[in-house]
Formats: C-alpha cells, sequence, structure tokens
C-alpha cells in the first residue's frame, strides 16, 4: 500500500476545512491545513463575523439616535464614526488566541501560498509538496464583477474582501445587488451616517426569499432613507469628478462616493490545476455527489465552492458529513442533501426562513394552507416595541410543514424549531403540544400550532363530532 504524508489534506480553512481539519485531527487522523491567507477564511476575516458586528453598532447607532439626548454622547464614541479598526482588532484576538487551541492538533501551512494539484493525491505549496490519502478542496467563493461597461474604469471598487479594512465611513455608497450582503450591508452603513442607494435587477431584495419578506424589508428600508433600484439594468458605471455615476437604461443617473460589488459569487477554482488531478469542475463550481465526493473518489469539494448552498452553516455541515463518511462503511453513508438549510439575513428585522417558499410550493404544484402569527399581534413584542414581522407558516390540511419564514426579533433563533420540524417530519400539532418558554418569541411559533388546529376544527364533520362530544 502507498504512503501519504497525511491521512487528509484540506485546501483552504474557512467553515468547510475548519471543521474538517480540527474534528479530523480530534478523531486522531493526520491532518494538514493549507490556507493562503488567514485560518477562518471569508466567513471569520471578511464575511458574516465583520459583517455582523458592524450591523451590531449600526443597530446601537440607530437605538441610541431615536432619543435627542444621546446624540451628543455618541459623537464622542469612536467606533462608531470609524467601526473598521476595532472590528479587526477583535478578528485578530480571535485568530490569535481562540484559532491556536482549535487548531492545536493540525499541521497547518497558513500564508505561504496557493495549492495546487500536481496529481490527485499531492499538492503543492511553494516549494513543499505534501501527499494526501483524501484531499478535501474548501476553496470557497469571491465576489463576481459582471461585466458592466465601465466597471473597470473604478479604481476604488469595494466588495466584501476589502470593505472592512476602511479606514473611514464614506458619505456615500451605490450597492449593486440586493441579496443578503446588499442588503445586511445597505442597512449597517446607512445606520452608520452614510446614505446607501441599492440597485438591483430583481423585483425585490432578498431574490431567493418570500416576495413579501423582501418586500417587507423594503418599506423598513424606505423609512430609514434607503433608496432601492428593483428591476433595473445598469448601462454604465463611471468616475466623474471623483464621484461614481451610475446610469440605467430605465434612465435613472444614480452618484455615490463610493461603489460596492454584491452580485454574486464567483467559485475559487483558478490556479488550482485541478486537471491535473482529473477533477471535473464547471464555472458554478465543483459538482459533487451526496458523499461530497468530485469524480475523483478520494477528493472532496466541500462549502461553498460545490456551490450547493452558499452558507457557513451549510460548510460546516457539509464538512461534518464529508469527514463522518469516511469512516463509515456504505450502508451507514450520509447524504448531505438530504439536510434542511435554514438561513438568516441580519438585518432589522432579521428574515429567516426554511424548507419550500411559496413560489417553490406553487411551482411544484403543491397544495398548502398558510398559518401567521405577527409580532404586533403578540403581547410580549408589543410590550418590547418589537413589532415589526412575524411567522409564516406552509403546512398541509394534516398539518405537514412544507417550508417556514420568520421576520422580526428572535427569527434567527426560531427558524431552527422550523428546521428540525422539516427535517424530523414533526408536525404542526407537535409543535402546538411542544411547551414554549414564555414570554419568548418563539410562542408565536406555538402559536402557529394553534392556528392550524383552530382552522381544522372549523371543517364541517369535526365539528359536527365536536358538538356531538359535548352534549
Ligand atoms: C459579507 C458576507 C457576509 C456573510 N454572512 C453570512 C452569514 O451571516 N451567515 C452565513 O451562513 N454565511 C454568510 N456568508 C457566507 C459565508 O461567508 C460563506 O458561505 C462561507 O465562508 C463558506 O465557507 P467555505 O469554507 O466554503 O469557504 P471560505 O470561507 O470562502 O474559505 C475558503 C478559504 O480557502 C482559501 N483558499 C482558496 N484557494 C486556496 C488555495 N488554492 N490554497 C489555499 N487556500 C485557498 C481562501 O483563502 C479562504 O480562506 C457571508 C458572506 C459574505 C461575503
Amino acid at each position: 500500500m502507498q504512503d501519504y504524508d497525511y491521512d487528509i489534506v484540506t485546501i483552504g480553512v474557512g467553515p468547510a476545512g475548519m471543521v474538517i481539519s480540527a474534528m479530523g485531527a480530534e478523531m486522531g487522523l493526520k491532518v494538514c491545513a493549507i490556507e493562503k491567507n488567514k485560518l477562518g477564511g471569508e466567513c471569520m476575516n471578511v464575511g458574516c463575523i465583520p459583517s455582523k458586528a458592524l450591523l451590531r453598532m449600526a443597530k446601537v447607532r440607530h437605538a441610541v439616535t431615536k432619543f435627542p439626548r444621546f446624540q451628543m454622547e455618541e459623537m464622542r464614541v469612536p467606533e462608531i464614526k470609524n467601526p473598521f479598526p476595532s472590528i479587526q482588532e477583535k478578528l485578530d484576538f480571535i485568530n490569535v488566541k481562540k484559532y491556536a487551541v482549535k487548531f492545536a492538533k493540525v499541521d497547518k501551512i497558513v500564508g505561504e501560498g496557493a495549492a495546487r494539484f500536481i496529481d490527485s493525491h499531492t499538492v503543492q505549496v511553494g516549494s513543499r509538496k505534501i501527499s494526501g490519502k483524501r484531499i478535501f478542496i474548501c476553496t470557497g467563493t469571491k465576489p463576481a464583477l459582471p461585466p458592466i461597461p465601465g466597471l473597470d474604469s473604478i479604481d476604488d471598487i469595494l466588495t466584501n474582501e476589502n470593505l472592512f479594512h476602511q479606514q473611514k465611513m464614506p458619505e456615500s455608497l451605490l450597492i449593486i445587488g440586493g441579496g443578503a450582503i446588499g442588503a445586511e450591508m445597505a442597512q449597517a452603513f446607512s445606520r452608520l451616517s452614510c446614505k446607501a442607494t441599492i440597485v438591483q435587477m430583481d423585483p425585490h431584495l432578498l431574490p431567493f426569499a418570500d416576495r413579501f419578506a423582501g418586500e417587507q424589508l423594503e418599506g423598513i428600508f424606505k423609512k430609514e432613507g434607503i433608496d432601492v433600484y428593483n428591476s433595473r439594468a445598469i448601462s454604465r458605471i463611471e468616475k466623474k469628478d471623483g464621484r461614481v455615476v451610475l446610469t440605467t437604461k430605465e434612465g435613472d443617473v444614480l452618484e455615490a462616493e463610493r461603489l460596492l460589488m454584491a452580485a454574486g459569487r464567483t467559485p475559487v477554482l483558478d490556479g488550482l490545476d485541478l486537471e491535473k488531478a482529473g477533477v471535473n469542475y464547471t464555472p458554478k463550481g465543483i459538482p459533487v455527489n451526496g458523499n461530497l465526493q468530485t469524480n475523483v473518489n478520494h477528493i472532496f469539494a466541500v462549502g461553498d465552492c460545490n456551490s450547493n448552498y452558499l452558507f457557513s452553516h451549510a460548510a460546516m455541515h457539509q464538512g461534518m458529513i464529508a469527514l463522518m463518511n469516511i469512516m463509515r462503511p456504505w450502508p451507514f453513508k450520509k447524504d448531505f442533501r438530504k439536510y434542511v438549510v435554514p438561513w438568516t439575513v441580519f438585518t432589522e428585522p432579521q428574515i429567516s426562513a426554511v424548507g419550500m417558499s411559496e413560489a417553490e410550493l406553487k411551482a411544484a404544484g403543491i397544495k398548502y394552507d398558510v398559518f401567521e402569527a405577527n409580532h404586533e399581534d403578540y403581547g410580549a413584542a408589543i410590550a418590547e416595541q418589537v413589532t415589526d414581522g412575524g411567522v409564516r407558516v406552509y403546512a398541509s390540511k394534516l398539518g405537514k410543514i412544507y417550508g417556514a419564514s420568520v421576520i422580526g426579533e428572535g427569527s434567527a433563533e426560531m427558524i431552527n424549531e422550523w428546521a428540525l420540524a422539516i427535517q424530523k417530519k414533526i408536525r404542526l400539532a407537535d409543535i402546538m403540544l411542544l411547551q414554549h418558554s414564555f414570554p419568548s418569541m418563539s410562542f408565536m411559533n406555538k402559536s402557529i400550532g394553534e392556528s392550524w388546529m383552530m382552522k381544522l376544527l372549523q371543517v364541517s364533520w369535526i365539528k359536527r363530532m365536536m358538538a356531538f362530544m359535548m352534549r
């Protein structure tokens, strides 16, 4: 049998590569993790974590400036005028103090260049050659730059890769793209006193979400002074007198100090020399089977680079499944596609969903009922002044749950209950019978179960039966 330097080699140490290498090493495997930039990948360094830190600062400022007497006070807080250095400080702390412990048992090659395949079991970084019995490609994605006329003439385009390293808040920001990144950054920048404008070709914000959710967010953005231009085709972007000027085919002329591109993602596959390993790929990513194997059995593609779901939790989950599968015999292997993927957009209100959307249900011809519970009707939400939002669930007459959206306070936590319900085939009757602590926001989940029961009781034969029982 051939000897390899390592049991496992991971290329890229974002959420996917982190789970595989740290868990693999804990399980006693010999692991080498190669990362060309920083441990933690996009999520930790230029994605989820800094974006949520920025949103938190923006939320605080927004709350404070509602009270005029605090306005002078907040001007003295340097983080709020320039939030970026403090975010970088926290990231450095995590990198140095926390990751050192997490990856203690992993052989790391960090910041020494990109890995590329020499053959299907060997990769090269600089002059080092490393062989692995199994190789996990976890290289993620990068911002897509669509071919918009004039875009190459803008020399200071912002993307998530440089956004959190800025030294000052721009006075105004044009954002191309109304998905999760565009929407979150529009609200964060706007609340930190930058005029934010979103331009996108989709008909509503968060195009992957139910229309009502995107429209609700847009209503809130309007109230906060964020302009949203939907269904626009951009004809040109250029710099005039130091300002970014964007024109659309619909006749809009918009200008701002800076431009943020948040118009989709491209898998990072260039430079990997996948051909030398015989791995198939397309411009959309590396195709994988349910075990996350590529066409070459001992090479896996995990996380965003396979383009299945572009979320950190999905990347981590895939990493865990792929690692468990290499230790399991065939009948016990898990198929990563069988697990539901909830998601949250961390605007205020937060928007989360899981399972089928209304559009998907319609397209699939599935009959469903809609059950809703709104924050504005729930005492705790009224008292806590968090009345924007609600829970909406699509289910069958007998309470089979197809999909759920939760908007507003508690959303990112509440959606997990619906994810569990869909994954474990739990019905609305079970949700109704589960005690929920009160007055939590997730108590609204329980009231969805109660609405379903009330509706069921309206069915004539059940009504007659109830009347009979009450005699
Ligand atoms: C602004 C923003 C906010 C986001 N917010 C959220 C959120 O709130 N929740 C959520 O779930 N997701 C969020 N995401 C998405 C999330 O960041 C990604 O889904 C996640 O990082 C994917 O993990 P990954 O491990 O597949 O890849 P990545 O995190 O992209 O990591 C890939 C790593 O591979 C390295 N690499 C690439 N090529 C090579 C090579 N040849 N050799 C060595 N190393 C290489 C890269 O340097 C990188 O570190 C956000 C993304 C952005 C941009």
